[in-house]
């Protein structure tokens, strides 16, 4: 019901509002009102009152709408096109290897020049800690799928078949398939749909300024929450516990860098319980953060990695899982054994995937992205950071190309606007007014940009977030 109240508030904002999608048909005349797509992480498909929002160009940091409508896409797509929306280079990788080799698969020992030549180019980009292997998957989600699977091998391998828990946090995001929504700590993907599976343990979520106490600085923040997940491992017993789950930076559940010091204690209370850990970079890899890895600016050391989005700029779909040499020499020894490593996906290794996916690395590399997203990230960060005074923003956050919003009252996280205020969606619908997306969760606002983004791009983009929201304030008012 909480839904529908939403959808029919929603509906009757971008209706009356601002008229947003009042055009409800293509410049040709076809209608997408009450489509046939059972549309994902959509409220309001099932309603006709809803129009969609149909993209169909894009160029660098926009993209365009069916009537022609330009839009900044700060999100980068879904936290993923890196290089933006037309870069020339991936097109002709994929156009490349459709005319060579448009598929061939990776089973049973056979396999493609692109695989191969990818899993040694990804190995080298990450040097947190020494990856031996990577194995491809098609997504984000199917990474994290796999790295359960993996773990759980690896200590059947290793005789240990009671450690088998995975423990991840509350307002994480590790995707959708049923182990990726188990490990996910956002209950909308929970609910009503039996998850969490039960081997999935959630510890705290790290977030500061909405869980501190009165008087508690980060380090003893961080300190607190390492001491509940030994506390929790403790209670459901180390033997227990196979692997800790984490995004550098929390993405979805509103973006929330780490406390300080927060992943220095929480790798110790790990590694004392003999857990690996998993990093799940699929957000965070190739430069979001300023760094290569969300791994290297918070000095993680994972056992695995998942990474997917922006290892092809998001132009082909690809994800992959990187493994530590101590588990990969498990998984093989037991794949030994047992005749076969039995895992993979049809399109483990996709070759146009792969060809893209090798391309972006290159392009990343030659262009020095890194160097590219510090020197905007200032402009960016600093911008935006500008409206933390307003009495509508609780907090604004983040580091490098990434920023998360959030609308409370009173200045307060204990005092959050009543859900029905919409106030969130408003500030989303003026940004969209104006020509500029951002991702909106409840009142959590996200904004992830493609790291080529121009700083005339910024100056753009800060200043219609500045116009939402005045917007927004003057609604609340
Ligand atoms: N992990 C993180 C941190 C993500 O942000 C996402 C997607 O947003 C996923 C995993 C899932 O990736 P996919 O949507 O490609 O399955």
């Amino acid at each position: 019901q909480e839904h529908l109240l939403r959808a029919s508030f929603l509906a009757r904002l971008y209706g009356t509002e601002a008229s947003l999608r009042k055009e409800d048909s293509t410049t040709d005349g076809t209608s997408f009102k009450g489509h046939d797509m059972l549309a994902p992480f959509t409220a309001g498909w099932q309603s006709t009152d809803l129009h969609p929002l149909v993209i169909e160009k894009s160029e660098g940091s926009y993209v365009y709408d069916i009537n022609g409508k330009k839009y900044l896409d700060t999100l980068a797509g879904l936290w993923c096109t890196a290089l933006g929306g037309n870069e020339p280079r991936l097109v002709a990788a994929a156009t490349e290897q459709l005319n060579k080799l448009p598929f061939y698969h990776s089973f049973w020992n056979r396999t493609t020049k692109p695989s191969l030549d990818l899993a040694k180019e990804l190995l080298e980009t990450f040097t947190a800690s020494k990856m031996a292997k990577a194995f491809f998957t098609n997504s984000g989600s199917e990474a994290n799928d796999t790295q359960v699977k993996l773990v759980w091998y690896y200590n059947n391998a290793l005789g240990r078949p009671n450690k088998k828990k995975f423990i991840a946090r509350s307002k994480s995001y590790h995707g959708s398939t049923l182990i990726a929504a188990s490990l996910s700590g956002l209950p909308a993907l929970h609910h009503k749909f039996d998850l969490p599976a039960p081997f999935v343990l959630h510890t705290d979520c790290p977030h500061y300024w909405r869980y501190h106490v009165p008087g508690e600085t980060e380090e003893e923040f961080s300190t607190r929450l390492a001491n509940n997940l030994e506390n929790l491992i403790l209670k459901e017993g180390p033997e227990t516990i196979a692997a800790f789950i984490a995004e550098p930076v929390m993405g979805a559940g509103g973006v929330i860098p780490p406390p300080a010091t927060y992943f220095d204690k929480i790798q110790a209370v790990v590694k004392k319980y003999d857990i690996l850990f998993i990093a799940d970079e699929v957000i965070c890899a190739f430069g979001r953060l300023g760094t290569m890895y969300g791994s290297d600016k918070y000095n993680i050391k994972p056992d695995l990695v998942s990474v997917a989005k922006a290892l092809s700029s998001a132009y082909m779909p690809i994800g992959a899982v990187m493994v530590s040499p101590e588990v990969s020499d498990v998984i093989h020894s037991q794949s030994t054994k047992l005749g076969s490593f039995s895992h993979g996906f049809t399109y483990s290794g996709h070759p146009v995937a792969c060809a893209v996916a090798i391309e972006a690395l290159k392009i990343y590399k030659e262009s020095n992205i890194l160097d590219k997203v510090n020197s905007i990230a200032p402009k960016f960060q600093d911008g935006l950071k500008a409206f933390s005074d307003s009495p509508v923003v609780g907090e604004i956050r983040g580091t490098g190309l990434i920023l998360g919003t959030e609308f409370v009252d009173n200045k307060s996280p204990n005092d959050p606007f009543p859900p029905e205020w919409g106030v969130g969606s408003y500030f989303g619908a003026q940004c969209e007014k104006e020509g500029m997306l951002v991702r909106v969760a409840g009142d959590n606002i996200m904004m992830s940009p493609p790291f080529i983004i121009l700083p005339e791009e910024v100056d753009e983009l800060i200043s219609k977030y500045g116009k939402a929201l005045k917007a927004t304030e003057e609604r609340v008012k």
